[in-house]
């Protein structure tokens, strides 16, 4: 019998993080294979999925006793194709993680359970690229039809900057539709920040294209269903993929155009493992594949907005990496709001809710309007209080207050989890009057009911209010039941957090409230002002979007009405908001006139995780120093001592952070790919016990 000649193959397998393993590990295969072709490897005791990333020629330099076989080979699966795995190396680089994580955690993760026999009963099922005959849409605003032209002559990547309600979504289908119709293989990929808060989108989606060519991924589908919508879009029957973040990293071997909704929405940004930004990684993608990128939003982040120029001036000016499409008209005669400051230091103290406020709800509920009362902050209190000794309702594990829920009178922490009922007395001292300080969305459902109890709707009967947030919506199927109820007209006055300002196409709403925006202006994160003013704009753009509807207004109660902030948002005046942030960010040369980086340690004491990062900063600096051009590069970054995180304990592990930051990518990227290994070094030295884990967040979104 002839023995096979030995074949090695490089394979990224998912490695424990910080586990120190290089990058791809080395294997022989009894069968040829290629790169990109997934396989099943041992990996100590355990058989893990891997990805062939390269094929050798000759005998890898080891011994050939520590080289095992693989197991097998999912053959039948169409190879990963060379720009998937130049965007996942790519990914794996930015972010700082291991190509195998990066890799595989972009997998679905049944693929992992599945044999290659079960796995060709998948694809057995799997239909050719469906064919695609849009239903029509409505005739274009000459401003649509503007933005469609300029999508058609220019490459892109594009900015389309257009109010809420100028029918932004219209354009995106209509250039799905092009590119699409002129290829019967090209694929498109539509990212939503939260697909649940917007099931209007997927219907409209699936309508407009029919089912067959439409998929949806995101962590809400099951297990099967996303391996089925993730096999669709990589054997290209898959047209259309429609997703969340997680949708940028889907194998697409066709595709051309790339829409991110809602471009600036913090979701946008994986919290673990690999923090990638799903935005970010789409225009890498689009710009590698020659897939056209296509993002959107009234508010767009100030990184996207200071990279964008009007086409005219694109071309000539370098700092134009997008080019921007203006929609600044609401479709059909719907105008926006008139927005109304509410100054509450001429409010009785301790008002909730302003005589201006009420009188306006009660006059919609007269007319059979709908309100929205938008309060970024759910439960019933945030603190519970005793005035006789001072004792609040502090998390045991966490550097934080549990919050007051009434509806089943327990104290919950909302970053533990923890929850108690809640104590009769103060468990202090004993005092039985202890009370709720601050207020969340129940209670505001609960003053409001108070407030309105005597007013009729016009059929006579009682006015009803509905709250939506995190709480009122834990079962499966309760957004959508709730938000329905909104959309026909059921309720007349809506509570919630922001949940309910994204995105909802509400057509009777003439009423918007912000109930306490003011937090937002003084906070220590400098891009709270930016999220708030993108909120407020979202939410005010719920409001009068169908001109049948009588005039619409938006009143935002404030301690600081004369903020420009408030200003900005009172004329819709987004690029005077954002003109005005970004010349403060020059000054201070925060992004985007710099990158940052932070690194993060989590460890039982404080002391040992900012031990271990002011460790791995000195010796950092010690390395770098001694390297050729190392001292070049650390003039251009700068490394901050490391501090406790705003949330210093959570579930009673100690948090610090450090802060890199460089107006120099490549600078900053060569002082992190150093860490790496500083920071593997640190890790066995005694001097760091207690530490549990450290992490890299790069262009990270809170700091
Ligand atoms: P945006 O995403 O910019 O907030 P939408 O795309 O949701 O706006 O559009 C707002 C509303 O206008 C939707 O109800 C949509 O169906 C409608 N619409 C969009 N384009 C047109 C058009 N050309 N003619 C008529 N109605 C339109
Ligand atoms: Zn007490
Ligand atoms: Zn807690």
């Amino acid at each position: 019998m002839n023995t096979p000649p030995d074949r090695w193959i490089e394979v990224a397998v998912q490695t424990p993080a910080h586990s120190g393993v290089g990058d791809l590990l080395t294997y022989r295969s009894p069968q040829p294979v290629q790169p990109g072709q997934l396989v099943r490897v041992p990996l100590g005791r355990r058989e893990v999925l891997g990805v062939v990333w390269n094929t050798l020629t000759s005998a890898p330099p080891l011994a050939p006793q520590t080289i095992k076989t693989i197991t097998g080979v999912l053959d039948g699966l169409a190879p990963l194709d060379p720009g998937w795995r130049q965007l996942m190396a790519f990914g794996a680089q930015y972010y700082q993680r291991s190509l195998g994580e990066m890799a595989l955690s972009a997998l679905p993760p049944q693929l992992r359970e599945l044999d290659s026999v079960q796995l060709a009963r998948r694809l057995k099922k799997m239909a050719d690229a469906a064919q695609l005959t849009p239903q029509p849409g409505p005739t274009l605003s000459a401003q649509q039809a503007d933005a469609l032209q300029q999508i058609a002559q220019h490459p892109g990547p594009f900015l389309l900057f257009g109010s809420t309600g100028s029918g932004k979504t219209e354009v995106y289908l209509r250039a799905v539709a092009q590119r699409l119709q002129a290829d019967p293989q090209a694929q498109a990929l539509i990212l939503v920040p939260e697909i649940n808060l917007t099931p209007q989108l997927e219907t409209r989606v699936r309508e407009r294209f029919g089912d067959a060519a439409v998929v949806a991924m995101h962590s809400g589908l099951t297990p099967a269903q996303r391996l089925k919508s993730w096999l669709a879009a990589h054997s290209g029957a898959a047209r259309i993929v429609l997703g969340t973040r997680m949708a940028v990293l889907a194998p697409m071997p066709h595709l051309q155009l790339i829409v991110v909704d809602e471009e600036h929405d913090p979701s946008y940004k994986q919290q673990e493992g690999a923090r990638y930004s799903a935005r970010d990684l789409a225009l890498y993608r689009g710009q590698q594949c020659g897939a056209q990128v296509l993002l959107g939003s009234a508010t767009p982040s100030l990184e996207s907005w200071h990279h964008s120029r009007p086409a005219d001036e694109a071309a000539a000016d370098a700092g134009g990496r997008c080019v921007r499409l203006h929609m600044p008209a609401r479709i059909g005669a719907a105008a926006l709001p008139v927005v109304r400051r509410v100054d509450m230091n001429h409010q009785p103290r301790r008002t909730v809710l302003s005589a201006p406020l009420v009188q306006a709800i009660q006059a919609r509920v007269a007319k059979g309007e709908q309100s929205m009362l938008l309060l970024n902050r759910r439960g019933y209190a945030p603190v519970l209080y005793c005035a006789d000794c001072g004792w609040k309702s502090e998390c045991r594990h966490c550097s934080a207050f549990r919050v007051f829920h009434k509806g089943d009178r327990t104290l919950r922490c909302h970053h533990c989890g923890a929850t108690d009922r809640v104590p009769r007395a103060c468990p202090s001292c004993g005092n039985a009057d202890i009370a709720p300080m601050g207020r969340g969305t129940e209670q505001l459902e609960e003053h409001l009911a108070e407030l309105l109890a005597d007013v009729r709707r016009p059929d006579g009967l009682p006015v009803r209010i509905a709250r939506i947030d995190a709480d009122t919506t834990r079962l499966k199927g309760a957004l959508e039941s709730q938000l329905a109820a909104v959309h026909s007209g059921e309720v007349d006055v809506l509570v919630g957090t922001q949940m309910i300002a994204k995105g909802h196409d509400f057509r009777r709403i003439t009423l918007v409230a912000a109930i306490n925006p003011d937090s937002a202006l003084f906070s220590s994160d400098f891009r709270a002002p930016e999220r708030q003013f993108a909120l407020l704009m979202q939410a005010a753009g719920r409001a009068g979007r169908d001109a049948t509807q009588g005039e619409s207004e938006m009143l935002v109660q404030t301690f600081h009405p004369a903020h420009p902030l408030f200003a900005a948002l009172k004329r819709h005046d987004y690029p005077a908001f954002a003109a005005s942030e970004l010349a403060e960010r020059a000054t201070a040369s925060l992004p985007p006139f710099s990158h940052q980086a932070l690194l993060r340690a989590d460890a039982r004491e404080q002391a040992v995780a900012q031990g271990f990062l002011n460790a791995a900063r000195e010796t950092l600096e010690a390395w770098l120093s001694e390297e050729e051009g190392g001292m070049a590069t650390l003039e251009q970054v700068s490394l901050y001592p490391a501090v406790p995180m705003g949330l210093q304990k959570v579930a009673d592990v100690e948090r610090a952070q450090m802060l890199i930051e460089s107006p120099s990518r490549k600078h900053l990227h060569r002082v992190l790919s150093r860490l790496q290994d500083v920071l593997h070094t640190l890790r066995s030295d005694s001097a760091h016990k207690g530490l549990i884990r450290w992490l890299v967040d790069v262009d990270p979104q809170a700091i």
